[in-house]
């Protein structure tokens, strides 16, 4: 076995704290790379505090981990030692039904293997995410990364970056369409530089005033703060898409009243209690409400060389591991700009 280092929530009352565990040996087709960067996901928080679901613990979070391979399995072709390597929120899944079958292994019929909080396909043995200094991974689910971006800036792609670009293209996003972004922090500000990049019309729907010139910086056309009524009635029935990136509960009717009619409203976000919708808010004008969730492999790779292309990376404040604690609390608080990643030189 493996010896490694991490931070991991005992329990969900208690921080992170340093705990030391083993990851498995290096099989025929896994790479381990040494993870340098790691990027702090409000799912991260969710997990480590069950507001989802029971976890599993001891819990290593993590699913935005870039870093350099240091070993490979005899049978491993597309890596080789000293390349840059990459893992988000898969490492596994049964690749034999109808949805592997489609590269959609985030909606697998037998249940994908989550990065950390989740068990392997032997449905037995629990994962360990990226808070850490080394991860073994199938080399199918290890992703390649170009040497021209910002190392630290590309970690937050592996999820912030797929969870927004996926839908944007799934539901062809593009010159012509209104889209507003609801929520500027981690997916949000992601979401903007994917829908300008596509050729959308951009609307950032925030409940900070202070981001406005953020939001025009990353390149969004028009900024609404939320809480402001006059603002609001003007936008109505003006989008043809939201993709809501909400973390907290927020009432979804109101903000479908933004929508043109047969607009989708995308919810990317997943807050821990259940929404309440109205008919009235999906009859009146046609409108869908649908979600999405991260994104394949083949995406998440289509994904990367295209932001390499277009020098497209995530807006990132580095952190010590120790402060991880402290970064959660401004998170909750939409006090980021836009994403924590985390210097992994900093967990001794
Ligand atoms: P984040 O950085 O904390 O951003 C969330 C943003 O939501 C905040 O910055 C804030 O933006 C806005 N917000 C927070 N509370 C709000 C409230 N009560 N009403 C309205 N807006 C509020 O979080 P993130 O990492 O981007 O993640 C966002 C959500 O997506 C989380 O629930 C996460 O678990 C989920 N997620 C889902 C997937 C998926 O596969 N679908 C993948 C990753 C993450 P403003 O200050 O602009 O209002
Ligand atoms: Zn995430
Ligand atoms: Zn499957």
């Amino acid at each position: 076995m493996i010896s490694a280092k991490s931070y991991a929530a005992q329990d969900p009352q208690t921080d992170l704290a340093p705990w030391n565990f083993e990851r498995r040996e290096v099989g025929p087709h896994d790479v381990q790379f040494d993870i340098l960067f790691c990027g702090v996901c409000h799912s991260d928080l969710h997990q480590i505090k069950n507001e989802w679901f029971p976890g599993i613990f001891p819990m290593v979070p993590g699913h935005e981990i870039v870093g350099r391979v240091v070993k490979t399995g005899n049978h491993v072709k597309s890596f080789k030692v000293g390349d840059l390597a990459a893992t988000g929120c898969l490492v596994d899944s049964c690749r034999e039904c109808e949805n592997c079958k489609k590269d959609l292994e985030q909606y697998c019929l037998n249940g994908a293997t989550g990065t950390y909080n989740a068990l392997e396909q032997d449905k037995k043995t629990p994962t360990y995410g990226g808070y850490s200094n080394t991860i073994v991974v199938n080399e199918d689910f290890v992703l390649h990364l170009s040497d021209k971006l910002d190392l630290a800036a590309t970690a937050p792609l592996l999820c912030a970056g797929i969870t927004t670009y996926s839908p944007l293209r799934h539901w062809k996003v593009r010159k012509g369409h209104k889209l507003a972004v609801l929520g500027l922090g981690g997916l949000g500000h992601m979401a903007v530089k994917f829908g300008v990049a596509f050729g959308a019309e951009v609307t950032v729907l925030s409940t900070s005033p202070s981001k406005e010139k953020d939001a025009k910086k990353l390149g969004a056309h028009h900024f609404l703060v939320t809480s402001d009524e006059q603002q609001l009635k003007a936008a109505k029935g003006s989008f043809h898409f939201i993709l809501d990136t909400v973390s907290a509960d927020h009432d979804i009717n109101m903000y479908m009243s933004l929508l043109k009619t047969d607009g989708v409203h995308i919810c990317v976000g997943a807050p821990p209690k259940p929404s309440q919708i109205h008919a009235f808010t999906l009859l009146a004008g046609r409108k869908s409400l649908a979600g999405s969730g991260i994104g394949g492999i083949a995406e998440t790779q289509e994904m990367l060389d295209f932001c390499a292309e277009h020098n497209i990376v995530s807006d990132i404040e580095i952190i010590d591991i120790k402060d991880i604690t402290k970064s959660y609390q401004r998170m909750v608080k939409g006090d980021v700009r836009y994403r924590f990643v985390i210097d992994m030189a900093t967990l001794q």
